[in-house]
Formats: C-alpha cells, structure tokens, sequence
C-alpha cells in the first residue's frame, strides 16, 4: 500500500497543469520548491507565451490575469546575425510575462486536494512491489519519505526521474545564462542574436518593467566566458549592458532528433522539459509542457490496459513536431543558410525608424 497513487515530481507548467488536471480524481502528491518567497528557485526564462502556448490555454477555456503580464508587450523581434552583422526584424506573436508569477498561478489552480510538499525529491527507488520510494528534502531541510503507485517526472531538463528511468539517455543540453540589469536602452525591445563565434545555439534580449534581461544557451564548456563575450560584441550593435542585478543559469535541452524524447516505463511517466519535449530551434517549451500534462491526464483518466503504452503513442504528434522543428534549424543555425535567409528578407517586415 503506498501514500499515494501519484507523485508528481516539480510543479512548473508541466507539473501544475498535471496536478491541476488529475488532481482532484486521485490521491495525488506533488513535490516543488518554488513559494511566493524573495529566495525561491524562479526559472531563469524569456517568459515569452507563444501562440502554441496560447491556444493550449485557450483549449482549456482558461484566462489569464493581467498582473502576469509585463511592460511592455513587444509585436517585433529584432534578430542580428554577429558573424554577418545583417539585421532583421520579423512580426511575433508572443506575451511577454513575468514567468515566476506565471508559475505561481498555474500552482494556485491546483485543487485543495492535493498534498504538496514544498521541497525536492532527492532519491528515487522501486519498492519489490514495482511502486515507488521517494526521499525528499523539504525547503527547511527536513527529510521525507514519501511512497506513490506511479511517478510522474516533470522536473524540468536535469530531470532526477528521467536519470532514474534512463541512466544512459543523454539528449544534448546547453546551459542557459541569463542577466538582467536596469533598463538603459533608449527603447525596450525583443531580440534574437546569433553568434557562432560563442554559440552554436542563440541568444535574447527582452525589456520586462524597467528590466533588460539578457540571455543565451552555450555550450557547457566555457559557457560564462562566451557568454561576457558576446555581451562585448553587441555593445558594438548598440546594446547597453551596465552593471547585472542579478545573474541566473540552468541547463536547457535541445533534442537532436525525435527520438531523444523519452516518454517513462513501468509505472513512470515523464512529461514537458523532463521528457526532452521542447523546440531545438526556438527552445520554447512551455506550450510542450502544458499540452503533455494534458495528454497523460487523458490517457491516465481513460484508464489504458497500457498506459505506458498509450502515452507514447499519443506524443506522437509531438515528436513529429520537433523534427519539423530539427528540419527548421539548419536555416537558422547553419551560418550560411541563415545568412541566405535573413539577406533575401523572406518574412520580415521593415521597421521605420
Ligand atoms: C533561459 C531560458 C529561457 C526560456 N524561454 C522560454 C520562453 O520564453 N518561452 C517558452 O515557452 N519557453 C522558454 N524556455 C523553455 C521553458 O522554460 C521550459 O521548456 C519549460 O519551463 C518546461 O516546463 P516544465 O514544467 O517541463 O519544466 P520547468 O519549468 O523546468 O519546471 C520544473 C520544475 O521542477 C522542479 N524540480 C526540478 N527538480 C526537482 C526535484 N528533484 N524535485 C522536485 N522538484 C524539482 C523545478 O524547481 C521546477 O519548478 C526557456 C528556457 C530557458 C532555460
């Protein structure tokens, strides 16, 4: 007999839209950090909300409360090739929000019924019975045990169940940094900057109330060094950096093909960043998250023969997904091609100064 029929292991958009779907059917834990608290983790992010991401929401007949957002809402991005110096703008369609507060209220939509433990999960173990052992240190330090039927891993890229599930997966990841500092540019803006010099990935500004946060995914190695020097080369663009407020990283996964994604086995599920499901060419993942949770909710309440069996088959479309987005990434990440692409001006608008 376990203490729950389901831990749902880290509460961000995959985990509270889970918890949120499921859990008021079942006995349900679910176990994460993040508080209202000035020193709660807060997930280093753009916090741009893309149309995908949107339409889950509006799939789930949900409205967003107006303090999420942030000032000011941006229609354009302005995206510099470094080793080319052109310079493009394209029409966008994102949110611009404050992620920790979106965070907090999809947490707040969860029901009442399910317990949560403030915390993380620290060690993994299957009980001869095939549930689930669950030591988990609280944000006060004290340690838990918890026991579960399932586990359900939504724990973001350094996922402890993924590892738990699949020691020798490895899905490419880079690590992210990001600073922010007092807004200094004469106007706020939204950028995408590549630089092959620092990073076979990209990097982005966005002005958030008063705030310019600056950030890019870099290899592992060397990644504070390349990231100070690009800082350096788009000072030469106009770029005003001044002294950071705050300096935050974490790892980010950019799947190389469809079949990094791992979807669990036996008992376990992964769902959002945990599984890998994220965009290789934008690394937006929010809408990902969301919409995963609300596949396993189905299959979980459908009651499958084959659960495990079942969620993947339904992911599917989501692995077609990202290798329509592994397919994209050439054309904007092969210096050449993007070159070709941004000098044509297929899809960009022209901004009158
Ligand atoms: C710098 C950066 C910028 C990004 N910008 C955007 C963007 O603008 N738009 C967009 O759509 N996507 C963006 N992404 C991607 C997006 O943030 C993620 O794909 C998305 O948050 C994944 O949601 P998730 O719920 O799967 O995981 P996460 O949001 O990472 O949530 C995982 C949760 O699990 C908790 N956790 C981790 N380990 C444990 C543990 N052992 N025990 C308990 N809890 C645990 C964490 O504290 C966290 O709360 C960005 C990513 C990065 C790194």
């Amino acid at each position: 007999m376990s203490d729950f029929s389901i831990a749902i292991i880290g509460g961000g958009p995959a985990g509270a839209t889970l918890a949120r779907l499921i859990g008021g059917r079942c006995s349900a834990l679910l176990i994460d950090g993040k508080t209202y608290s000035g020193d709660s983790f807060r997930k280093p992010c753009g916090g741009l909300l893309s149309p995908d991401a949107q339409k889950a929401f509006a799939e789930f007949d949900l409205t967003l409360p107006k303090d999420i957002l942030v000032d000011p809402q941006i229609f354009s991005v302005r995206t510099i090739d470094l080793r080319t110096h052109c310079e493009r703008h394209y029409q966008r369609f994102y949110m611009n929000l404050d992620r920790h507060k979106f965070d907090m209220w999809l947490k707040s939509l969860i029901p009442e019924k399910v317990v949560k433990f403030y915390g993380k999960c620290r060690n993994i173990t299957r009980r001869p019975d095939g549930t689930f052992r669950l030591v988990c240190k609280g944000n006060g330090g004290a340690e838990e045990i918890f026991t579960a039927d399932r586990i359900i891993g939504a724990d973001g890229a350094n996922s402890i169940v993924r590892k738990f599930l699949y020691p020798q997966k490895k899905i490419r990841r880079y690590t992210a940094v990001q600073q922010w500092f007092p807004e200094e540019n004469a106007k706020p803006f939204y950028s995408c900057i590549f630089d092959p010099e620092t990073s076979d990935c990209c990097s982005w500004s966005i002005s958030k109330d008063n705030i310019f946060i600056f950030g890019g995914a870099f290899a592992p190695y060397k990644c504070r060094e390349n990231f100070e020097a690009q800082k350096k080369r788009l000072e030469k663009f106009g770029f005003v950096f001044g002294e950071p407020l705050k300096t935050e990283a974490c790892m980010v996964l950019r799947p190389e093909s469809p079949f990094d994604i791992c979807t669990g086995r036996n008992g376990a599920f992964l769902i959002g960043e945990a599984a890998g499901l994220i965009s290789p060419s934008s690394l937006e993942g929010i809408s990902f998250a969301v919409n995963s949770a609300r596949i396993l909710a189905e299959v979980l309440e459908g009651n499958a023969a084959d659960p495990e069996k079942a969620y993947s088959a339904r992911i599917i479309p989501m692995r077609i997904k990202i290798l329509s987005k592994v397919m994209k990434c050439p054309f904007m990440y092969d210096p050449l091609l993007r070159s070709l692409v941004m000098k044509s001006g297929i899809e960009s608008i022209k901004v009158i100064k």
